[in-house]
Formats: C-alpha cells, structure tokens, sequence
C-alpha cells in the first residue's frame, strides 16, 4: 500500500521497513491471528465491503504494524499511520477521519493512549461512520454531523486490559499476538537474511532466533547487529562465531535478556531481597517509566518464568536467582 502519515527516517527503522512481510501468506507465526484474519479480509474482498475494525495486542516487535499495513494491502487499499500519542485533541483526530477515502485502513498504533475526546470521537466514527465537527465555542457553538465513507481502524495497543470496555466493543475482531517460538524466529532470520542479500548459517541463525526474546524486531536488530560483526572483525561469514561474538558485543545474554531485562531482575534480587515490590518502585529504581517495564521487560521475564506478579507485587522466582548467579535468601520459596 502507498503509506499516508507520519514516518521516522531513523536508520533502524529504514532497515526495518526493508525487512517487513508485505502480504499474510509471508507473515511468520501467529498461526491463529493469521487464519482468523484471513477468512475476514477474504470475505471483506468478496462482499466489496470495508472489513470489521481490528484490535491487535501485545507486546512490542511482535508484527502489529506489519499486520496493519498486510490488512490494507491485502485489501488492496492505503494505510494511514497515526498513534494514539500523536492525536492531542478530539479536532486532531477528526481531521484525520474526515480526509480518510474509501475503504481506507487507518491504523493507530498505541491506542490505548488516546485522549479521552478523542476517543469518544472515534466511537462514532467507528459505529456510523460520522464524526460531529464542533463549530464555534461556549453556549454557541453547534455540532455539524459529517458522513465518512466506510472505512477500517486497525488499532494496536501494549495491552488491551488498559483499553475502556466500550473502545474494545467496537472492534469486530481481536488478534492476541504472542511471543513467537524459537523456530519460528529462525524462519524470520532465514527470510531477512535473504533480504539483506546475505546468508547466515543454519547453527548461527538458531543461535540468533534462541537470544531475541521471542520477538521478530529483535531478532531482525541481533542479525544486522552479527552482519556488522562479521564484516568489520569477521570474514564476512554469517556463522556460529561471528553470532556469539557479536551477541557478547552488544550484551546479548543466554537467554536473550538485555540490559533493560537484567538490570530490572538485579534490582529486584539485589536491592528488593527478591520481592515483593510494587512495579513502580521498581521502576523508579532503575530509572525506567513503569510503562516501558511493564509492556517492554515484564512480559518477558514472566513468559520465561524469572518474574511471578503476585497481587503484593512483583518477586524474583528461584531461576531469576540462578540467572544471575546470586544465592536466594533462604526463604525464597517461589
Ligand atoms: P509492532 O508493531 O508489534 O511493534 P512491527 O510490526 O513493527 O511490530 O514489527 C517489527 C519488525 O519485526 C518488522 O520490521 C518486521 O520486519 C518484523 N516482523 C514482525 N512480525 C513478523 C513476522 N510475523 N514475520 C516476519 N517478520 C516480522
């Protein structure tokens, strides 16, 4: 699809624009969202019509945006990019939902982050296809009913148990992304290694896929991360050297963990006596917003048994302790 919005011109992110998946059947993993999505977006095509809105969730890297910009491709219609972040007002919003088209996929990324007005605009346009556009302020001011075409919001959101019951009714469909398994991350290795016109050994690419925390982004960053290596120390070979070499360089651990990973888990073991503690004090202790632990690090560390949310907070489990080579306290009993 022609992409409409706003775009970083980052070099990571160029790279990873190379690297996305442009229609489903290319899209690694996620068996179920991909089955589901497909009958929808089939059907859509079939009746003529704009398909249901999508919710997508989970945590970052796992192909929300690559699954949005797949819909409106599959659609064979344009994407536009927006987040809930960007929008500061209801006007913001409407402006965007008056100049949509026909059949248009508009994706808001972060959408559990949207203003309260804004939000509210958006029932409307999601249920009608109208927005009212306020004119005027104070007693005089009048709402002018505006017919949108029929259009397709594909939202994504960290978590979805932040989004308000009457947001998450409106969406005729959502997908729960889940962490991808080890072989499937070697399959997304293999694929962009062809893209970048390169080709990394089977050992290294298994390395690579067991070290990326169970997320494409990740384990895309890890394999241009190894090419660097191998290009400027190695030979140029893509292999299982080149991969353990490069992953020790950027502090890559065994498990995959990085920095952000490790230095919550110690400071939970080692300034908390493994827990319990409350996620913002935690947080607070290493020097992190509670939101980029809670979405980014935590559904990790809990997925790989490290971290237990208990209802008096969060606790180090006994791997934790092992992971980092330190002793539990004797009375760790998680
Ligand atoms: P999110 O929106 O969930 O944060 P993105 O859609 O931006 O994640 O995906 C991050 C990167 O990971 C993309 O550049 C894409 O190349 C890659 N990626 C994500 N999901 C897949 C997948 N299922 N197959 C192949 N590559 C993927």
């Amino acid at each position: 699809p022609r992409l409409v919005g706003t775009g970083s011109d980052d070099v990571e992110r160029a790279a990873e624009a190379a690297l996305r998946p442009k229609r489903l059947e290319e899209f690694v993993g996620q068996p179920v969202v991909r089955e589901q999505l497909s009958l929808m977006l089939r059907a859509a095509v079939a009746r003529g019509s704009a398909p249901d809105h999508v919710l997508l969730s989970g945590p970052p890297g796992l192909g929300k945006t690559t699954l949005a910009m797949i819909i409106a491709a599959e659609i064979g219609s344009n994407l536009r990019i927006t987040s809930g972040p960007a929008i500061q007002h209801a006007g913001d919003l409407a402006a965007v939902l008056s100049s949509l088209e026909e059949s248009e996929v508009l994706f808001i990324d972060e959408i559990h982050r949207l203003a309260r007005p804004a939000e509210e605009l958006l029932y409307s346009a999601m249920e009608d296809f109208r927005v009212d556009i306020v004119v005027g302020k104070g007693p005089g001011a009048s709402a002018i009913p505006l017919a949108l075409p029929p259009f397709t919001v594909v939202g994504a959101t960290t978590r979805s148990g932040l989004l308000p019951a009457p947001l998450r009714d409106r969406f005729g469909f959502t997908g729960h992304m889940d962490f991808y398994s080890a072989d499937e991350l070697e399959r997304v290795i293999l694929r962009s290694s062809r893209l970048l016109g390169t080709e990394v050994g089977a050992a290294a690419a298994a390395e690579i896929a067991g070290r990326s925390r169970g997320t494409p982004r990740v384990a895309n960053r890890l394999l241009r991360r190894v090419r660097d290596w191998a290009q400027v120390r190695g030979d140029g070979t893509l292999d299982l050297h080149a991969a353990q070499s490069a992953l020790r360089v950027y502090e890559v651990d065994a498990i995959g963990l990085d920095r952000l990973d490790r230095s919550v888990l110690t400071a939970l073991c080692t300034r908390f006596g493994g827990g319990p503690v409350g996620l913002t004090t935690l947080a607070a202790t290493v020097g992190e917003e509670s939101d980029t632990v809670e979405t980014v690090a935590e559904p990790y560390l809990v997925r790989e048994g490290l971290i237990a949310r208990t209802p008096r907070g969060r606790v180090a489990t006994l791997a934790a302790w092992e992971h980092l080579g330190l002793t539990p306290p004797q009375t760790a009993d998680v």
